[in-house]
């Protein structure tokens, strides 16, 4: 069984062909490409070296189809994604504005991906488990939050870590339900991976270090905050370390934070220092940003260490 797992939902990704596309306007559109942010994270963390597995659930389509083929090829263990016979499998569609904004039209709420239950989390499959991964993402129905809450208590019992990406959009925090689930995974996790703008909506506080602080409190271990194409922060206890960025060239920046979350777990499972991990990570989010299309930008750990000697230079081998 794996030793990393997440729970969350499987999509496809249609995306606008050019850049000022609108939805209200007839254009052209190009996918599907595998896509969802848990499977982009369990992709990741499998291809830098972990073993892995998602449990989720997809329509009885080509959508499904292709995702499932993408993550079997990558080594991803692929037996605790159901088929839903009577919905199709989620679709996310995406525009880019001209300043690196994106819009997105999402059917996630009306097709397979939101018909996991709690039934479909069982003791079993977390008898290795060594991180559970809680996308805030994947809490948009009580089922899944009563899912994931299910998953958390048997990946506690095996003295798992938890590690916790909030992914979630400013507007959803003002639902009750949401706040109370990402103070649950707060309280849980032993390492937290926000956003820089995510970290002072969920704290309400707006200066970074108090922020940390406050979030520390609760017995987190390691945050770490992502700060895009500015690089990223570690903090453990009471102290904190940067990492700059790589400078490339963004092509399309869906699925670097998962790249970059499914890369620190997987190294952290294998052994190494929050600070490889986090340098690792960190290229991983850069690498992910060159490929047009969520789930084209993981990589292997050589395929990441041929980049950082590429563009950074100096970053030592694992
Ligand atoms: P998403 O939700 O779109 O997957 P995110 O908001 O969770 O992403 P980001 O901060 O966009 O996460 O990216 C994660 C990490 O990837 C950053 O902290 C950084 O290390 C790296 N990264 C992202 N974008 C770039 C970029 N344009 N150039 C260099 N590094 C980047």
């Amino acid at each position: 069984m794996a030793e990393i797992i997440t729970i969350g939902e499987i999509l496809v990704e249609v995306m606008a062909k050019h850049v000022g596309q609108k939805f209200d306007t007839t254009g052209e559109f190009i996918g599907p490409f595998p896509s969802g942010a848990p499977a982009i994270f369990i992709d990741q963390a499998r291809k830098t070296g972990s073993s892995s597995a998602i449990v989720s659930t997809v329509g009885n389509d080509g959508f499904g189809q292709i995702n499932i083929e993408r993550l079997k090829q990558d080594g991803v263990d692929v037996r605790f994604i159901r088929t839903v016979a009577e919905k199709t499998t989620g679709i996310a569609f995406v525009t880019y504005k001209e300043n690196g904004d994106r819009d997105f039209i999402f059917t996630i709420k009306d097709s397979a991906a939101a018909c996991i239950t709690r039934d479909d989390v069982k003791e079993q499959i977390f008898e290795n488990c060594k991180y559970y991964h809680i996308m805030g993402c994947s809490a948009f129905n009580e089922e899944m939050i009563a899912a994931i809450k299910k998953a958390v208590g048997i990946a506690r019992a095996n003295n798992a870590q938890i590690s916790f990406d909030p992914n979630i959009r400013k507007e959803l925090m003002e639902n009750e339900k949401i706040k109370e689930f990402i103070d649950f995974a707060l309280h849980t996790c032993d390492i937290f991976l926000p956003g820089e703008d995510e970290l002072k909506w969920i704290t309400g506080i707006w200066d970074e270090k108090e922020a940390i602080r406050s979030v520390m409190e609760k017995g987190i271990r390691y945050v770490v905050v992502k700060r895009g194409k500015k690089g990223c922060t570690v903090y453990e206890n009471e102290s904190s370390f940067d990492i700059d960025p790589y400078e490339v060239t963004e092509v399309d920046p869906t699925g670097a934070g998962d790249c970059f979350a499914g890369t620190l777990v997987s190294l952290l499972n294998q052994g190494k220092s929050i600070y490889e991990a986090a340098q690792f990570a960190n290229a991983a989010g850069a690498y992910a940003v060159t490929k047009k299309g969520p789930m084209e930008g993981t990589a292997t750990l050589d395929e990441l260490q041929e980049f950082m000697n590429y563009i950074g230079g100096t970053t030592k081998c694992l």
